[in-house]
Order: structure tokens, then sequence, then C-alpha cells
């Protein structure tokens, strides 16, 4: 079976990697250069950012995504030499208004990865010595963990283009599809170029409404601008990520500390501004006061593809029967990326799902279009 997918994010790539380990030919498309956009901006934080406020349905695709990983870097690191870097640091939260739900929602779950416990100001210090001391308490999840997500998609790439089943080709804009009785013929690109394939995938991230025109369906996933700051410390030198009023500081092995974020709608426009900038480090440098001696080295601003709940859509088009989606992902799209493309796989493949693939549906983009008309 050929499989044409538009978009080469973290949704595209780990469908073609998905799609490719079961022996199906991949074409894989992007507009620029593939893993550029906001899956390379994200911070790479392997769960939901206070994982009590999403649905459901987030939480259940993003619990696989450290094991899922694991796995994947495990097969290929030997043969493209990129390790992604699976960073088990844990994850520390100060906003006090969450300590009882964070840990009943830890209790109540069960789930290895959000284990949870409540420290005190000793305790706190002995993990992290760097907390201002005016935080006096903390909750802990220990076994949080983030990925280098620039690396990982360096990896997926590396490992798609050597492999003879895949057609890696970037710099390539597909404009439209060619559709008839229910059924996509090809993807035509920038210069009316046809491309045919068995089945099609569209993994196009903050631009995917731009589909709905041509497939008459409200796609409600918009861009939401996203803002980084890029510290340099020495390795090792911030023992754990760390959170407060939805900012945080993730360190990287090497000493790089990610520091974010920031929501803003303003289309595509990707320029970082001082006063967005300012608030990041403002916040953090709350938390860790200490980290205000070490230097910027990178600021950048990615494109979330928000949709309204958050929950991707993972599936068959409406009424189009060989037209696919994955899309939508919004500020989760690192952590929910493998279990969302295990599960467009078997579906694809009409094979047994892991996980019930109802939430996540296109359909639901009739219902919501019918809501709005
Ligand atoms: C600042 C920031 C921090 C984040 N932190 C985290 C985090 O800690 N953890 C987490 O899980 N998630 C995080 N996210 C969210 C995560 O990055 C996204 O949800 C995820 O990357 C979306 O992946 P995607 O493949 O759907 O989109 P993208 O990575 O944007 O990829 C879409 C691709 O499609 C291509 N494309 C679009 N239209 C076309 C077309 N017509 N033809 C050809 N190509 C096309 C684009 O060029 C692009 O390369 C963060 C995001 C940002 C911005």
């Amino acid at each position: 079976m050929h499989i044409a997918i538009i978009g080469a994010g973290i949704s595209g790539l780990l469908t073609a990697l998905e799609l490719v380990e079961q022996g199906c030919q991949i074409s894989i498309f992007d507009q620029q250069q593939a893993g550029q956009a906001a899956s390379w901006a994200g911070g790479g934080i392997l769960s939901p950012m206070y994982p009590w406020r999403y649905p459901q349905a987030v939480n259940t695709l993003a619990q696989y995504g450290k094991s899922m990983y694991q796995t994947w870097n495990e097969k290929l690191l030997p043969i493209t030499g990129i390790d992604f870097e699976i960073h088990d640091t844990g994850m520390l939260i100060f906003d006090e208004d969450d300590f009882d739900i964070g840990l009943n929602y830890a209790k109540r779950n069960q789930e290895p990865m959000q284990q949870a416990e409540y420290l005190k100001h000793n305790a706190l210090a002995q993990i992290n010595p760097w907390i201002d001391p005016k935080f006096q308490h903390a909750i802990y999840f220990p076994e949080l963990s983030n990925i280098r997500n620039p690396r990982l998609l360096q990896s997926i790439v590396a490992y798609l283009k050597q492999h003879p089943l895949v057609n890696f080709v970037e710099q390539t804009h597909i404009i439209k599809f060619q559709i008839q009785s229910q059924k996509v013929l090809s993807a035509i690109d920038q210069h009316g170029n046809k491309i045919h394939a068995d089945q099609f995938v569209i993994a196009t991230g903050a631009w995917s409404q731009h589909w709905a025109q041509q497939l008459n369906l409200d796609i409600p996933v918009h861009p939401v601008q996203g803002q980084m700051v890029l510290f340099k410390a020495p390795a090792h030198w911030l023992p754990t990520m760390c959170m407060n009023k939805v900012m945080y500081l993730i360190p990287r092995q090497d000493g790089h500390i990610v520091c974010g974020s920031s929501m803003a709608h303003c289309g595509f426009d990707t320029t970082p501004d001082a006063k967005t900038q300012q608030n990041i480090v403002d916040a953090c440098l709350e938390m860790v006061p200490e980290l205000a001696q070490f230097p910027i080295v990178k600021q950048w601003a990615g494109l979330r593809p928000s949709s309204p709940t958050g929950v991707p859509y993972i599936g068959c088009i409406p009424e189009i029967n060989n037209l696919w989606m994955n899309v939508g992902h919004f500020r989760n799209g690192l952590c929910m990326g493998p279990a969302s493309a295990q599960l467009l796989r078997q579906l694809m493949l009409k094979q047994s799902t892991r996980i019930d693939p109802m939430p996540y549906s296109p359909e639901r983009l009739n219902t919501e279009q019918l809501i709005i008309s």
C-alpha cells in the first residue's frame, strides 16, 4: 500500500514511522524543511502540564509517550547515531491551588508517570537546591521526563530518509486534492504536479484549516504562538523541571535550560518580542534566581496547532474513504505523538486499536460544524 503524508512535523513523521514498519510504502511531503515547525519549537515535556486540567482523552494518549519514545530511541539510535535524550528529571510544581487536586489526581489514576508527592521546604531544597526559598513547598512528580525534541526529529528524519520504502520530499507545498466519488485520486503541489497514492494523511499542524474549504468541513485548528528562551548552564546544574503559573524550566542533559512559554493569537507570526521574552525570563528567575548568571543563547517562537479542547482529530475524514488526519494536538503534540500515530496506523490498516478511537474521531468535525452553523 502506498501512503502519502502531508506534513513532516512530529505527527506526520511518527505516522510515517509506524506505517513503514508495517511494510507500507511512504511518500512524505513538507512545504519547508522537515521538522522545523511547532515540533522543533516545543519544550518536550512528556506529559500535559497540570494533566488534571485536560480531558481524559488527552491524558490517555500522553501516558504512552515516554515508553514508546524509549522503544523508538532504542531502534533508531544504532541506525541514525542520534540519541534524543529522554531525560528523567522529575517535575516540581509550585502552584499552591493545584496541590490537592494534583495529589488526588495521582492517587486516583495510579499511572506510574503521574505519581506525586508533597514536599516541605527541606525535602524540596534537597531535590533542587536552586529554588528560591520563598517557595516553601511544592508537589513533585518524580517520574516525569523531557525529550530533546529537535534531536528526536533529526533522528526520525534520518531514519526515514535512509529507508528504501520512503520517498522524502521537502520544500513542496501541497495545495489541494483531486477528489472523485468520495476518493482522493491525487494530491497536487505548488507546481501542479500530481502525487498519486492509495491513502492520504493530513498532518499539517497549525496550517490544517487550509483544507476546510475544499473538504467542506469546519476544521477548528488555529496557530497559537508560544515563545521560548534558552539558557546555557553547566551540565546537570538544574536537577528538575520546574513549573509555576504555566511557566516552566526544562533542563537538558548538557546544561541547556529551555524556558517558556507564552500564548498569543497572532496568525502565523513567529517573531519573538522583547516584552514576552522578558515575562518568560522574569517568571523563570522567580523560581530559580541563580539562573541569571548564565547566558541566554537562543530565543524563538513556534505555532501550536490549537483545537477547541486539546483533543486531536485522528482518523478517517468523513465522506472521503482514503483521506485521514492526525492534527490539532495543541500544547501536547510531543507527548501524545507516539500513541496518536500508533492509533492512526491501526485504524488505517484495520488492526485492533490499543485505545478507543471514538474520542478522536474526525466525525466530530461534522458535529462541531452543525453546532456552529
Ligand atoms: C513553545 C511551545 C512549547 C511546546 N511544548 C510542548 C511540550 O513540552 N510537550 C508537548 O507534548 N508539546 C509541546 N508543544 C506542542 C507541540 O510542539 C505540538 O503540539 C506539535 O509539535 C504539533 O506537531 P505537528 O506535527 O502536528 O505540527 P508541526 O510540527 O507544526 O508540523 C506540521 C508540518 O506540516 C507542514 N505543512 C503544513 N501545511 C502543509 C502543506 N500544505 N504542504 C506541505 N507541508 C505542510 C509544516 O511545514 C510543518 O512542518 C509545544 C509547542 C510550542 C510552540
